[in-house]
Parts: C-alpha cells; sequence; structure tokens
C-alpha cells in the first residue's frame, strides 16, 4: 500500500506539465554591470526563479520584512513557445513566442551579503512574488527589429529607468543558445533579458510603469 501510494505521487509529479521556470540573466547592460562595479561578463550570467516567484495581472507587491532594500530591475521578458535543449543560435528566435516587460525584484542588500560571501543568490533574488510580469505579451512579428526594442519605467511618473535591446551584451539569441546548453526550454519558460542601469530602492506606495515603446505593459503598487 505504502508502495503504491509513493509509485503515483511520482507519476502525477512527471504528468504534471504546468510547472515553468523563470531565467534571469545578470550583467546584461555595460552601464548596469558599471554602476553595481561588477565586471562585464565573457559568458552570459544566468540564475534562476521558481513559479512561485512569479507575480501577475497588475497585483501589488507587498515589501518582504526579510530586506531593508528591495530594488526594481525593469527587464524585457522573453516567453518561449516550444521546447528546446542546446538550441543553435541561428533557430534560437524561433522559440520566442512572445516580448513582454518584467521587474526582477532583487533583495540588494542581502545579495550584496551573498556576494561577498561568493554564495549563491536566491534568498535575494528567487523569493515568491519577485517577478512581477507584464499581463500580456506581444508577437515577436509585431516588432521591426528584436535588436531595437525600446523599453522604461516611470516610478511615481518620472522616468528612472531606460533600455534599448540593441544595448545588450547577449542577444536574445546568444541568450537562448548558451542557456539551453546546460537547461532545455519547456513552453510556457520565461526569459528575462537583464535590466539597464537606473537600478533603485523602492517605497511603500510607489507606483512602477514598465513601458514598451510607449506602450503601457506592467504596473506594480508596491505596499
Ligand atoms: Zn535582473
Amino acid at each position: 500500500m505504502q508502495q503504491l501510494t509513493s509509485i503515483n505521487s511520482i507519476s502525477f509529479l512527471r504528468k504534471d506539465t504546468s510547472k515553468m521556470k523563470i531565467i534571469a540573466i545578470g550583467r546584461n547592460y555595460i552601464n548596469h554591470a558599471k554602476e553595481l562595479k561588477n565586471a562585464v561578463p565573457a559568458e552570459p550570467v544566468f540564475f534562476m526563479k521558481p513559479e512561485t516567484a512569479l507575480l501577475r495581472n497588475n497585483q501589488p507587491f507587498y515589501l518582504p520584512d526579510f530586506s531593508e532594500e528591495i530594488h526594481y530591475e525593469t527587464e524585457i521578458v522573453l516567453r518561449i513557445g516550444k521546447v528546446g535543449k542546446a538550441i543553435p543560435e541561428k533557430f534560437a528566435l524561433s522559440h520566442i513566442d512572445g516580448i513582454g516587460i518584467g521587474f526582477d525584484f532583487t533583495a540588494r542588500d542581502l545579495q550584496n551579503k551573498l556576494k561577498a560571501k561568493g554564495l549563491p543568490w536566491e534568498a535575494a533574488k528567487a523569493f515568491d512574488y519577485s517577478a512581477a510580469i507584464s499581463p500580456s505579451f506581444l508577437p515577436p512579428e509585431s516588432f521591426t527589429d528584436l535588436k531595437n526594442i525600446s523599453f522604461k519605467m516611470e516610478k511615481n511618473g518620472q522616468t528612472v529607468q531606460q533600455g534599448n535591446t540593441k544595448d545588450l551584451i547577449f542577444s536574445f539569441e546568444k541568450i537562448i543558445a548558451f542557456v539551453s546548453r546546460f537547461v532545455s526550454f519547456k513552453t510556457g519558460d520565461l526569459i528575462y533579458t537583464g535590466t539597464p542601469e537606473g537600478v533603485g530602492k523602492v517605497s511603500e506606495k510607489d507606483i512602477l510603469q514598465a513601458f514598451i515603446g510607449d506602450k503601457l505593459m506592467l504596473e506594480t503598487e508596491i505596499k
């Protein structure tokens, strides 16, 4: 009886394909790497957030009790539309089925402590609701050039971050090709492609609005 129960639960886990993962790229804009005094990497740096990190549907972000310094990082987000492993660069764009925007909320105080000790960043990056995602995605075909997507973030009506994918150190193709050598992609996975300079602390009552071009895509109130 005991054995049957455990077999059933394994097969349930394997059949459950609703799980997705979030890949995030660190240090992918030169000026952001410089503002945090990080070296510009020779290869993409990536980390992961679990599904429980998602903050959807413009829901508010509640400041957690374990950090005094939560930063916003505004990032173009790719949604993966088909499975793939070790995807060649020349086919990489065909794996993207949506372009969105998100906030990679980061407990900067915790991250600095972990970095100083050379430890992994999960406590600072993977916590619940740390990955705000736009309610909708734009089809890749709606862009004339994926290497020229401008985006910005307004905090309380003031532009605090402005970026363009032409300034990415590692292009979408390079990110997908590199990461998929190590980690297979599944449908619905998200890739946060890195933040430009201008990251900063959020405070209670801040309103963060992220735009692709001039289109408002994501709004998050800090509580
Ligand atoms: Zn980030």
